[in-house]
C-alpha cells in the first residue's frame, strides 16, 4: 500500500500546514523506503501466497525489522530527531507520528506478518488483519484515504486562501493533482506487481 499512505499524508497537511507536503509524504512511506535496501540485501523478504506471480495484496511480507512494532517506533523516533534538525519540534513530532502511522495503516492490510519485536524476536504472535485477502476492498480503502486526503487538503488550502482567487485556484489544482497522483499510484501498484 502506497497510495493510502500518501492520502493520509495529505490529510495531515490539512491539519499541520507548516509541515511540507513532500516531507509528510516521504514520512508516510519511510518504513517502505527502508524496506527496499533490506529487501535487496535479502534481510527482509516477500513470499507470494500460493506461489506464482506477485500481485496486489498477495504477499506475505517478512519485513521483520522495519514493520515490527518496536522497529517502527524506533524508525519514527529517528525520523523525528533528524527532522528536528531542519524544522521546529512540533513539525518534527508531526513527521515522526506520520512515519508511525504507516504501521497503523498497514495493520489492517497485512496478512498476519507484522511482528511486535525486531527480527520477530521471541516469535510472539504476528499481527495484520489481512484485508489484502479482498483486493477490491483494500483498493477501496486506499481510494477512500486518497479522496479524503485530497478533500481535507483542498478545504484547508481554500480556507487559508480566503478571498485570494489565485490562491483558491492553486488549492483546487493541487488537490486535483493529489487525487490524480494517488489514483495513478494505486493503479501502478495494482498493475505493476
Ligand atoms: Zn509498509
Amino acid at each position: 500500500m502506497i497510495a493510502g499512505h500518501f492520502g493520509f499524508a495529505a490529510a495531515v497537511k490539512a491539519k499541520a500546514p507548516r509541515a511540507p507536503l513532500w516531507a509528510l509524504m516521504l514520512a508516510s512511506v519511510w518504513m517502505d523506503v527502508i524496506f527496499v535496501p533490506l529487501f535487496l540485501a535479502h534481510v527482509e523478504t516477500i513470499d507470494v501466497i500460493g506461489g506464482g506471480a506477485p500481485r496486489y495484496g498477495n504477499g506475505i511480507i517478512h519485513a521483520d525489522w522495519t514493520h515490527s512494532l518496536v522497529g517502527a517506533l524506533v524508525i519514527s523516533a529517528a525520523f523525528a530527531l533528524v527532522a528536528n534538525l531542519f524544522w521546529d519540534r512540533v513539525v518534527a513530532l508531526v513527521l515522526g507520528a506520520v512515519v508511525f502511522s504507516h504501521w497503523l495503516l498497514d495493520l489492517p492490510m497485512h496478512h498476519h506478518d507484522m511482528p511486535l519485536l525486531p527480527a520477530n524476536a521471541g516469535h510472539l504472535p504476528l499481527l495484520g488483519f489481512g484485508l489484502w485477502s479482498w483486493p477490491l476492498a483494500s483498493m477501496l480503502v486506499e481510494l477512500a484515504l486518497v479522496a479524503l486526503g485530497a478533500f481535507l487538503y483542498r478545504r484547508a488550502a481554500v480556507s487559508i486562501a480566503k478571498d485570494d482567487v489565485a490562491a483558491k485556484n492553486r488549492a483546487n489544482v493541487s488537490s486535483l493533482v493529489l487525487l490524480a497522483s494517488g489514483v495513478a499510484t494505486l493503479a501502478f501498484n495494482v498493475a505493476g506487481q
